[in-house]
């Protein structure tokens, strides 16, 4: 199975119908059908790692201030007990709880009620230890590519440039210099396949530092990055600034 990198950004793509979830929508008609989703959201960063592994997982509104009709939506997709008990055994030795409280957060389901909106294949959570390094985060999705193998869809949703602090809320708002600059340079380096440089972007400079103001919108590239095998292509589905401080670059390894 292909890896694929979703730029998520706004609650509003739930119900909007823009390029971003045109592009989505395109992702889930043209890959191999997936037997299962392992997303790793932005939206559950948490200390230590767990994976959902209900029977049923709930859709989580985890936002504020947006229409009524977003907060009716619901994307009943089934859980994976099997899927997210193979977790904790492809990262040994590392502590995954099995957690039977969380969900599905809008990371989640806002992309996949275009790309899958049936709702018909089963979908499972893998949180973001936010206490650990790139590297951490790198690593961990490389362990888990077993499972493409086995059919399993891996998405990471997040953003690569997110800034909510400076965002601009302004549909027309330009792009800051510093959002083209830092999202042209993970393009870039993507399309290089150098890994090192975003694993520790820390040390990208002052771009990064404002794209990546807090780290659980950009972690989930790295997991992404870490399954990609080093004959495989990747391709950007689409991309687009947006809201001055937005990226909406989504990215498809493999497929
Ligand atoms: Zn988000």
């Amino acid at each position: 199975m292909p890896v694929v990198f979703f730029g998520h950004g706004s609650p509003m793509n739930v119900i909007d119908d823009n390029r971003y979830t045109q592009a989505w929508r395109e992702i889930g008609r043209t890959l191999p059908r997936p037997k299962a989703i392992l997303s790793i959201s932005a939206h559950w960063f948490t200390e230590g790692v767990a994976v959902t592994a209900m029977e049923q997982p709930k859709t989580i509104h985890d936002f504020y201030g947006f229409p009524k009709a977003l907060y009716e939506m619901r994307y009943p997709a089934a859980g994976s007990p099997s899927l997210a008990r193979q977790v904790p055994e492809l990262l040994a030795p590392l502590d995954v709880a099995l957690d039977q409280e969380w969900g599905l957060d809008h990371g989640t389901w806002s992309v996949l009620v275009h790309a899958y909106p049936e709702a018909d294949v089963p979908v499972v959570q893998l949180s973001i230890d936010s206490t650990q390094p790139g590297a951490f985060h790198y690593d961990v999705g490389r362990r888990l590519a077993p499972l493409r193998d086995q059919g399993v869809l891996i998405a990471g949703t997040g953003n690569v440039v997110h800034n909510l602090r400076l965002l601009v809320r302004d549909g027309n708002a330009p792009a800051f210099d510093w959002t083209k600059r830092f999202n042209d340079r993970v393009r870039e380096l993507i399309e290089r396949r150098e890994h090192a440089p975003l694993i520790a972007w820390e040390e990208l400079g002052d771009d990064a530092c404002l794209a990546i103001n807090s780290s659980e919108h950009y972690l989930p590239l790295l997991y992404c990055l870490g399954l990609q095998r080093d004959d495989e292509p990747s391709r950007f589905a689409v991309d687009g600034l947006e809201l001055g401080s937005l990226s909406m670059l989504s990215v498809v390894i493999g497929g």
